[in-house]
């Protein structure tokens, strides 16, 4: 008996799984047949203001199961990254929950005063004196290190000014440029391949954002698939001078195409099929 071909995916979490409170149809099929299959995935989220714990939850009550070890978030990736940089080390932290947890399970302290690193996430609880610590622990000489760098998030209201805009404000009153460890830093995507235990060539990007999702895919060398139920139009991708491999509407469509190729990617494609590549594969 010859073993299965390896392959899994890193999904995007907003705008593949859900948009707000609201499940995307065909997500919580395709993420139960992963699991039926044994096919490795991991749930990969540019927001850092959740643990992975609260992550799963907020999942479960939308009808999607899965465990602590499928979700991976920047905060996690930032907190590995300190912690393999400088280990036990001391970090000023604008943010929440997700990236102060992150940081104390890496062996970080949270202080208040000279950190090696001020660390910028997102939350709500932002506030103009929190800039201004910042901004002096900066110019004194401690490392500004971003989750991420998107510049907004969507939310049911409309858009909130994401990590990125915070981010801003810091560099430009400081005139020093935030390292950023969240998508599409090779930090966190080669990170999350690892945490799958896949090669490059077995690893799917699966997600809604070409600036982060499918470029990060792209860098690292993953295949890349981008579903059109977030924020991106069939429209905006002549724009850019990359491009996902697959194009689908939704993970439902996803679903149905891995259905086709017997629950193997479409570039794996056995005898029956030639390898599907980019819209001649779902007719968008
Ligand atoms: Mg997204």
């Amino acid at each position: 008996m010859h073993p299965e071909p390896r392959f899994g995916f890193l999904i995007d979490m907003d705008g593949v799984l859900y948009r707000g409170t609201e499940l995307i149809p065909g997500a919580e099929r395709f993420v139960r047949e992963l699991r039926d299959r044994d096919i490795p995935f991991r749930f990969l989220t540019n927001n850092s203001q959740r643990t992975r714990r609260d992550v799963v939850a907020r999942l479960a009550r939308m009808g999607i199961e899965v465990e602590d070890e499928h979700v991976y978030t920047c905060a996690m990736a930032t907190a590995r990254f300190l912690a393999s940089q400088k280990p036990n080390g001391t970090a000023f932290v604008i943010g929440e929950g997700g990236l102060l947890n992150a940081l104390h399970q890496s062996g970080y302290a949270v202080v208040d005063h000279d950190p090696d690193y001020v660390v910028v996430g997102e939350g709500r609880t932002f506030n103009l004196e929190l800039v201004e610590a910042a901004v002096r622990m900066i110019l004194k000489g401690a490392k500004l290190i971003a989750t991420n760098l998107d510049p907004n998030c969507p939310t049911q209201n409309g858009l909130r000014p994401g990590c990125g805009a915070l981010v801003a404000l810091l560099e430009t009153a400081t005139g020093v440029r935030a390292f950023s460890v969240g998508k599409p830093s090779p930090v966190m995507m080669r990170a999350a391949r690892k945490e799958l235990g896949l090669t490059t060539d077995e690893t799917t990007m699966i997600g809604d954002t070409m600036e982060t999702d499918i470029l990060g895919g792209a860098q690292l060398g993953f295949h890349t698939v981008l579903v059109l139920s977030g924020g991106t139009r069939p429209d905006d991708l002549p724009r850019y001078a990359y491009r996902p491999e697959v194009v689908v509407p939704s993970l439902a469509e996803f679903a149905d195409l891995m259905d086709r190729h017997g629950w193997r990617p479409p570039w794996r494609a056995g005898a029956n099929g030639k390898p599907a590549r980019g819209r001649e594969a779902v007719g968008v």
